[in-house]
């Protein structure tokens, strides 16, 4: 199932069961795993935050390193690194290569563990 697929199941769980305008405005909507209240949206966007971690990714930038064997002329930079695109693979400048599905899981779990951290403190 795709990401994309998976963000549609958790906005199908939690869609609209009732809405009842003789109810005041903070119990008028219900979804349907159960949540009442006014702001459906904002429990769309909590329940997929729950699950899923968003980010705003970095824009491209221009590198300066050896475009030939970069043929992608752009590197996304973070804190401790850069990464490149090499011939389908995420390279950084500190050496380790992965395939963009291992580049995705470690980013996932760099991310759940970020959001671990900030949840205790
Ligand atoms: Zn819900």
């Amino acid at each position: 199932m795709s990401l994309r697929d998976e963000f549609g199941q958790v906005f199908r769980t939690h869609s609209l069961r009732t809405w009842d305008s003789r109810k005041p405005a903070d119990e008028q909507t219900e979804c349907r795993c159960g949540w009442v209240g006014a702001d459906l949206l904002g429990h769309h966007l909590d329940q997929a935050l729950t699950r899923f971690g968003v980010v705003e990714l970095p824009k491209p930038v221009l590198t300066d390193v050896d475009v030939d064997e970069c043929e992608d002329p752009y590197e996304f930079r973070a804190p401790w690194g850069s990464y490149f695109v090499v011939r389908g693979s995420v390279e950084s400048d500190s050496g380790p290569s992965w395939s963009p599905a291992h580049a995705r899981l470690e980013a996932a779990a760099l991310l759940a563990a970020a959001n671990r951290a900030e949840s205790q403190s």
